[in-house]
């Protein structure tokens, strides 16, 4: 009995990809719409879709303009999928951030362009169900974010 309830954990079904890209802002949508077909087979309905979408762009974006600005850097995406949850993960190795508590407060940018407006890690609080960051200055960033798709 104890056997067979071990081999049916071992057989859950666990999907994963891993992707790196340079880190230039046209490859944001390349990441957006490989994670959505990654995820299509978890029959997700369009909204589930639209926020994961949504929270990958976030975190790529941030990679590219923050964690790179001006100088070349790789992005590396990560998704897997285990039953009913999705988990993605953006990391970059550029300069990472050195107060966190503060980079996730709601409106906080570093930004003095005007252009930003510190919303990136709320969108994807709110749209995903969990979020975790770690960051090193000088070492770089990991994003990693939990999603549970139907039921
Ligand atoms: P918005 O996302 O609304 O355009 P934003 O990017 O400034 O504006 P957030 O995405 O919430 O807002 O990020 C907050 C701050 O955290 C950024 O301004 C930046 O200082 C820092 N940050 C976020 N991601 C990274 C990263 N990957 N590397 C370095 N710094 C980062
Ligand atoms: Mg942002």
């Amino acid at each position: 009995m104890e056997e067979e309830k071990k081999v049916q954990t071992e057989q859950e079904p666990c999907d994963r990809i891993c992707l790196e890209m340079d880190g230039v802002s046209r490859n944001e949508e390349f990441a957006r719409v490989v994670t959505a077909v990654f995820m299509s087979r978890m029959n997700p309905t369009l909204e589930e879709m639209d926020d994961v979408k949504t929270a990958v762009s976030e975190a790529v974006t941030n990679a590219i303009i923050h964690g790179y600005g001006r100088q070349r850097g790789v992005v590396y995406i990560e998704a897997v999928i285990s039953g009913q949850e999705l988990t993605v993960v953006i990391r970059d190795k550029g300069v990472g951030i050195r107060n966190l508590e503060k980079a996730m407060e709601p409106m906080y940018t570093s930004d003095v362009t005007g252009e930003r407006s510190g919303m990136g890690f709320s969108f994807m609080e709110a749209f995903m169900d969990e979020l975790e960051v770690e960051s090193q200055p000088g070492e770089g960033t990991t994003v990693r974010m939990k999603k549970r798709i139907g039921g």
